[in-house]
């Protein structure tokens, strides 16, 4: 795969050194966050166990450490993934465990340190997308990709209806839809709209790709990801020069850019 490739689709033309900054940081905060929380969850009851039965101290230290271990080699491996930008082991489980169970702990970290959600949302999805396309680029080649696109890139003045079928479409060439069918037709991929979380499940459900191309906000694409895990997402965000969810666009040469790396993968797989 061409550097330039790789790097674009990657995230917003790159994963930023910023986005990467932040999450290394939320996360090293959330490593000597959890171990404080073990220390303090095994030292106030250890002494107390004492007294129920001789072993029992040396039990719960077993089952706390191992729960230590495991929280903290988590993280780590997080954090190693973010900053070599490739795949790393357990990397699937990770971005599960990641979006389930670490995400919420980022954001409330993140908010001690004034740093908003959206700020650790966004941080969040490039380093996934990093992991999706370590995955894509490293042997597990995707044949089925979904681009799943939302409503709100539709002409807000057009009358016609692309929900259920986005061919629907007259390609005026008003709003991003058309080049978003043009592509679509180009690379082979399911080009779909979603209105909400339950029209997105329920098209992942129909059309059971290997890999999402999702476009959405920091907001949804988090909601997404987390709702599909362990299904691949890669995440491109929109852009909203006329606020939320109205006349909004999508960089064609980064949705571009994602597909030309997965057939580049699936060139050298196959
Ligand atoms: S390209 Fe034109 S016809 Fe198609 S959705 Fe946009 S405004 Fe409507």
């Amino acid at each position: 795969m061409p550097d330039q490739v790789r790097s674009e689709a990657a995230g917003e033309g790159t994963t930023r050194f910023s986005d990467k900054a932040i999450l290394i940081f939320l996360l090293v905060c959330t490593a000597f966050a959890v171990t404080a929380f073990l220390v303090l969850f095994f030292f106030i009851p250890y002494f107390g166990f004492q007294g129920i039965h001789p072993r029992l101290p040396a039990v719960f230290a077993l089952l706390t450490g191992t729960a230590a271990v495991a929280v903290l080699a988590a993280i780590f491996l997080f954090i190693a993934a973010a900053l070599r930008g490739r795949d790393v082991p357990f990397s699937r489980g990770l971005r599960s465990l990641a979006i389930k169970g670490l995400l919420p702990v980022l954001v409330q970290i993140g908010r001690v340190f004034g740093i908003s959600r959206e700020t650790v949302q966004h941080a969040f999805v490039a380093v996934n997308n990093q992991l999706v396309m370590a995955q894509v680029t490293d042997g597990r080649t995707p044949r089925r990709i979904l681009l799943l696109i939302p409503h709100c890139l539709q002409y807000s003045q057009c009358p016609v209806k692309i929900t259920y079928n986005v061919n629907n479409c007259k390609r005026c060439g008003k709003c991003p839809i058309t080049a978003l069918i043009e592509v679509s037709e180009r690379y082979g991929v399911d080009l779909a709209v979603a209105t909400g979380g339950t029209i997105a499940r329920r098209i992942v459900v129909e059309k059971r790709p290997d890999l999402i191309v999702a476009v959405a906000c920091e907001r949804d694409l988090v909601s997404g990801i987390r709702d599909t895990t362990p299904l691949p997402v890669y995440g491109i965000f929109n852009q909203r020069p006329n606020g939320p969810c109205l006349d909004t666009r999508v960089s064609m040469d980064q949705v571009v850019a994602v597909l030309e790396s997965v057939k580049a993968g699936r060139r050298s797989s196959s």
